[in-house]
């Protein structure tokens, strides 16, 4: 089973797409709990470029004037087609974690 953190790349490769999956499943491999009522979870991060002062303060000029990106304030990321796999062995582990932990918390 997964446990620990994966990094997925953006199809387009930039490393500014890149994101992070953690998986903790609330328990060690040997089957020890880290704590009973500790909740497992999976949660992705990305990168958050603030940019040096200029940046910022071009990015205020435009927000300041209503300047939009087609793509609003969102970026996006593109599973590559070789991690869909692994993305979804780390969805199962967790499903099959949220499970286990169920069981021992009735
Ligand atoms: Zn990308």
């Amino acid at each position: 089973m997964l446990d620990g953190s994966y990094w997925f790349e953006c199809h387009c490769y930039d490393d500014e797409h890149t994101v992070r999956f953690t998986l903790n499943k609330g328990y060690y491999e040997e089957g020890t709990y880290k704590s009973d009522n500790e909740f497992p979870e999976l949660y992705m991060s990305t990168f958050l470029s603030t940019g040096g002062f200029f940046t910022r303060l071009w990015l205020g000029i435009k927000y300041v004037f209503g300047y939009r990106s087609r793509y609003g304030h969102f970026g996006n990321w593109t599973l590559v087609t070789e991690d869909a796999n692994k993305l979804e062995d780390m969805i199962q582990d967790y499903k099959t974690a949220v499970g286990e932990f169920h069981l021992r918390n009735k």
